[in-house]
């Protein structure tokens, strides 16, 4: 979402960029406020345009995105240097923005969420790039108690099917075959009586696009008429990511994520069920205000349960403004704790991810081919349907192309593989 965003930033714009940054008449720096890392990282590296702004006054230095969302105006007082606030629902408002702070010489925040047309400005392209995102959702209605994207993204809003419609269509006339749709809880997208699983029809209708993805989606958002879109639509790969977040019920009620760890089990049969070979990856908070090690086995067991393709795990983080913020002061996990069970976590999935990646060898693979590998140009690389990335000996023309590979190594975060022909 914030690549997407950062790309719109820079179509907003419409400025030749620069590596280096001392030559910019302007900086914007999109930030991520999901947990506190990201939300510190971001403001440290404000910090280091300083020196720059000391020496060319007249650069602009702006922060946008969720972190601008969260502090507004206290970030104007807190960095000196800092000209430009501009929360994620302002992209559009940008180039009259840079011209007021221009003509008017004054600092400027931006910050409202109550914003009309939240999807204007489409995102800059890079030439021969064969994928994009493509956002049909901004915002998120759900409120999960750790997470504070509904309060720096705003509520839901759907983005109209001609809109989506006619960013792909032309993405594809430049050269792309491969679209992620992205959304907070994506498969909560509607549209005038349109569902999600419409949508990915409608999308699939598409000539000269290949593939279809999607991120993220909401458990409970995963209906029949889901699946069986995804069954029935060729172009749409064999993967969901599909966020668990606990395998303990008492969690999963803190954190109200509105199912249980046995309906969570039963969805992803029925995923199986219809798509026998679907590839299923999942996040998990360890660490989450009042989880015991029982809750934390439980999430263990989950883990074996289901055997997911592959997991992100995050260390809980107490959020500004969020319900868990307050739960902490009560049942707060120690960071020894919290650090043990996210190795622990991790280990057991790298050996299942390890070992499903190895069940790949010998099967024959379609992988889009999106490049030159970044050590040796005589390998390319590119992803199965499976959202695996595969490399393997072969050359740029090939960009593009839906090439057949048949597998011949399963590493732990990648396959390997030789092309078996072109088509
Ligand atoms: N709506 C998106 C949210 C993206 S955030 C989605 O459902 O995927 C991606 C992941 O970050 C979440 O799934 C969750 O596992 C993690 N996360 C969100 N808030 C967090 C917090 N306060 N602390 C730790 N991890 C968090």
């Amino acid at each position: 979402m914030n690549e997407y965003d950062s790309d719109r930033i820079r179509n907003a714009l419409n400025l030749e960029t620069t590596t280096h940054p001392e030559k910019a008449d302007i900086v914007i720096i999109n930030t991520c406020s999901i947990r506190q890392k990201a939300d510190q990282k971001a403001l440290s590296s404000i910090g280091k345009f300083k020196h720059l702004k000391a020496r060319k006054p007249e650069m602009i230095i702006g922060i946008a995105g969720c972190v601008a969302q969260l502090y507004g105006d206290k970030l104007l007082d807190k960095i000196p240097h800092l000209d430009l606030v501009l929360g994620p629902r302002s992209i559009p408002r940008l180039p009259t923005i840079i011209s007021q702070i221009e003509k008017e010489k004054r600092r400027c925040v931006e910050t409202s969420l109550d914003v009309e047309e939240v999807f204007e400005i489409e995102p800059y392209h890079e030439e021969g790039k064969v994928t994009a995102f493509v956002s049909v959702q901004q915002g998120c209605n759900k409120k999960c108690t750790y997470c504070i994207v509904p309060y720096v993204r705003g509520n839901e809003i759907n983005r109209p099917t001609t809109k989506i419609l006619s960013e792909i269509g032309n993405l594809v006339i430049k050269g792309v075959k491969e679209v992620t749709l992205i959304g907070q809880t994506v498969n909560s997208w509607r549209d005038n009586g349109y569902k999600f699983s419409d949508l990915l029809r409608k999308v699939a209708e598409l000539e000269g696009l290949e593939r279809i993805r999607f991120t993220t989606s909401y458990p409970r958002d995963v209906t029949k008429r889901m699946i069986d879109s995804m069954r029935d639509t060729r172009k749409v790969c064999r993967h969901i990511h599909l966020p668990v977040q606990s395998g303990s019920n008492k969690i999963l009620s803190l954190m109200k994520r509105t199912y249980t760890k046995e309906w969570y089990l039963d969805t992803v049969n029925k995923l199986r069920d219809s798509i026998p070979d679907i590839a299923i990856s999942t996040d998990i908070i360890v660490g989450f205000p009042g989880e015991t090690e029982e809750d934390f086995e439980n999430t263990i067991k989950l883990l074996n349960e289901a055997e997911f393709n592959n997991i992100f795990s995050f260390k809980f983080s107490q959020r500004p403004g969020t319900p868990a913020s307050e739960f902490c002061e009560k049942e707060n996990v120690s960071e020894t704790d919290a650090n043990r069970r996210l190795s622990r976590l991790q280990e057991l999935q790298r050996e299942i991810t390890f070992r499903k990646n190895q069940l790949n060898v010998g099967s024959t693979q379609e992988v889009l081919v999106e490049g030159e590998g970044r050590s040796n140009s005589n390998w390319i690389y590119g992803r199965n349907t499976y959202n695996q990335i595969v490399h393997f000996p072969g050359s740029a023309p090939l960009k593009g192309v839906v090439a057949k590979v048949k597998i011949t190594e399963g590493l732990q975060n990648s396959l390997r593989g030789e092309l078996l022909n072109k088509n």
